[in-house]
């Protein structure tokens, strides 16, 4: 018998090629960078905060030999996508489009319009309009692989969360359509959908440091390095493969609203 078949294949190198990623001043977006220009990726960053990005790009720099750009810049405001057209940002070969935010968690009853607003422009305005912008290139240069940051919350519902999870429902329906579209153009539209991950996003929708540290209280969440690992993993896969969709959630985790506490004795 021949068993070569059956055998584990190399994986693909990312050696050489180049990311956008959003969002990558902290949690998910800047495990990725990290892990991304390990991988030997070149990278073009983007977020709000300057002094991260800087501060980022200097040691990956150093520490990995990769091409570090950043653009220090609001995905929600207009003029943003003609800004990172002139930086050259769309040329890539990886798009992680990262960024995205929950604002508070009132019931839709309570809710405040401009928490909508902050939640419908990034998570949904602004993600969709860099998917439009990379797609024709990717499609252009015969190759390209774009990866979504979904949630669990694009699958299941909660009350208090009304906005965040029908954002989190139209981005899986939008790389379900593109999927579809571009199938056998060699470009892969990977969906991550996390579960509870440690990162400043708590802290965000909350607006408390307090009340953040709680819903992470006695549970072991995900780490940001976690979901980097399983982004990298995903891309070093053979082209032929897409990984349409990862839906990973802490041990601890048991549903959008399940969650076992260990006390400490
Ligand atoms: P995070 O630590 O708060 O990171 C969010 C990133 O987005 C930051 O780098 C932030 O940088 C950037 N950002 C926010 N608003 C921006 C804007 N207007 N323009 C440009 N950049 C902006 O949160 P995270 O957990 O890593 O979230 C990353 C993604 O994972 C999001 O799409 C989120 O919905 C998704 N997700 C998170 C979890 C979780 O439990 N943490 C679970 C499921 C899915 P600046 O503030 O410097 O701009």
């Amino acid at each position: 018998m021949d068993f070569s078949a059956y055998l584990k294949d190399p994986q693909l190198s990312l050696a050489g090629k180049t990311a956008l990623i959003t969002g990558a001043s902290s949690g998910i977006g800047l495990a990725s960078a990290c892990q991304l220009a390990e991988a030997g990726v070149h990278l073009k960053l983007v977020a709000r905060r300057q002094e991260r990005l800087l501060a980022t790009q200097a040691f990956l720099s150093e520490r990995f030999g990769v091409k570090v750009e950043i653009l220090c810049a609001d995905l929600t405001e207009s003029g943003v996508i003609q800004k990172m057209d002139d930086a050259n940002f769309f040329e890539a070969d990886i798009v992680l489009n990262n960024a995205g935010l929950a604002s508070g968690r009132d019931a839709v009853a309570d809710s405040r319009a401009a928490d909508w607003q902050r939640m419908l422009d990034l998570n949904i305005n602004a993600a969709f309009e860099i998917n439009r912008q990379v797609v024709p290139r990717m499609l252009a240069q015969g190759q390209g692989d774009l990866v979504c940051l979904g949630s669990i919350a694009g699958h299941i519902s909660y009350e208090g969360g009304a906005i965040y999870c029908a954002s989190k429902h139209a981005l899986r329906a939008f790389c379900e359509c593109l999927r579809r579209e571009t199938a056998g153009q060699n470009l892969r539209v990977i969906l991550i959908s996390p579960g509870m991950v440690e990162t400043e996003f708590t802290q965000v929708r909350l607006g408390s440091e307090t009340e953040a540290a709680a819903v992470y209280a006695d549970m072991t969440p995900l780490s940001p390095a976690d979901i980097a690992r399983q982004i990298v993993f995903a891309l070093q896969q053979p082209r032929h493969l897409n990984w349409d969709e990862l839906v990973i959630t802490a041990q601890d985790q048991g549903g959008v609203k399940k969650v076992v506490r260990h006390s400490t004795p």
